[in-house]
């Protein structure tokens, strides 16, 4: 019979693509997610259970229903420039919310849990590459609520029967290349939507956010890995788990970086299109700089990047985007 895994976030973005693999690999994903931010047509691929994760009971009615065999949790505020205008907000809902879902899969005697974090958790660095041992100082709120989910798991791992793997993600980008799944945002706010909307003509133009980092065109770098291959990675992870190898953490990027620059120009020669844009000031909380090895992943867990390069990132996404949408 097959396995259920409870999704929080499945609605959104990275979890409904999740649940797509999950599906795909034979396990039943069932989603939760309080449609905050997510999409009702984007859970396509098992069983919707709609609710809060501050709302602790419904988690327990949740469990107690499913019965899973692991979860996954996506469900998070997620945008590094809210998180430094209302930080109250990110350290309540990602941080209480996240202790909610734990202290119940702990409940529930559910010993399998794959977590969402973030390279924002290591802040400014000096290093070329990061690795999962570089020291972690967030220097956003985003970041600081992802940091301290990590450390939850980590205690709670040292005190109950629960292993965890947690994924710090670089830029996520890309879509189903079926285009039945995508990034879809409101208010949208991620690099590569924003341009693909001013190529459409959907908003006037892309603001490019500073120009005067310590970076070669003075354009922030980051790493973007294709949200396709990221999900396999969260699929190899709870094999992983379910081999009992223990908790682990892993970053999730290619090595490339690229900036926002870079980014403008893969995006005109992949649409053929030019791309309005305008140049504005830095957005507070920005890193110049968040590129990943992502080595331990690869020789670890057997993680093989498949659709990763800039130009299929943006061919997947420009495919969705011109049909895009889903209805809550
Ligand atoms: N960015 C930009 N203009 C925008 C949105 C983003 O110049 O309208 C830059 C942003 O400063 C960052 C990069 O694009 O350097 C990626 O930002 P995004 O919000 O997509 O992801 P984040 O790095 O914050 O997770």
């Amino acid at each position: 019979m097959s396995q259920t895994v409870i999704v929080s976030g499945g609605a959104g973005y990275i979890g409904s693509h999740a649940c797509k693999a999950l599906n795909a690999a034979g396990f039943i994903p069932v989603v939760f997610d309080n449609l905050s931010t997510g999409w009702r047509d984007a859970v396509q691929f098992g069983p919707f259970e709609e609710g809060d994760l501050l709302d602790r009971s419904r988690l327990d009615e949740v469990f107690a229903k499913h019965n899973p065999a692991a979860v996954m949790h996506f469900a998070a505020l997620s945008q590094v420039g809210d998180s430094m205008k209302d930080p109250g907000r990110y350290w309540r809902e990602n941080v209480v919310g996240a202790l909610n879902l734990i202290e119940a899969t702990v409940a529930a005697e559910c010993r399998h849990f794959v977590f969402s974090s973030t390279c924002a958790t290591y802040g400014e660095q000096d290093a070329v590459t990061l690795t999962e041992d570089s020291p972690q100082i967030p220097i956003n709120a985003y970041g600081g609520s992802k940091l301290a989910i990590e450390g939850m798991l980590r205690d709670f791992s040292a005190r109950y029967d629960l292993d965890s793997v947690i994924f710090r993600y670089f830029n996520v980008a890309g879509a189903d290349p079926d285009a039945e799944l995508g990034e879809f945002h409101q208010p949208e706010t991620h690099l590569i939507p924003l341009m693909l909307d001013a190529i459409e003509g959907k908003r006037p133009a892309l603001t490019i956010f500073g120009t005067d980092y310590p970076t070669p065109d003075g354009t922030c770098i980051r790493d973007y890995v294709h949200v396709m291959d990221l999900v396999d990675a969260h699929v190899l992870g709870l094999k992983w788990l379910q081999a009992d190898k223990g908790s682990r953490v892993f970053n999730l990027g290619t090595g490339s970086g690229f900036s926002v620059r870079d980014v403008v120009e893969a995006s005109r020669a992949v649409t053929n299109r030019e791309v309005p844009m305008t140049l504005g000031e830095r957005r507070p909380g920005d890193c110049s700089k968040l590129v990943s090895g992502s080595a331990r992943a690869i020789e670890e867990l057997g993680w093989e990047p498949k659709r990763s390069t800039l130009n299929q990132m943006i061919a997947d996404a420009w495919r969705w985007h011109q049909g895009k949408g889903f209805a809550r």
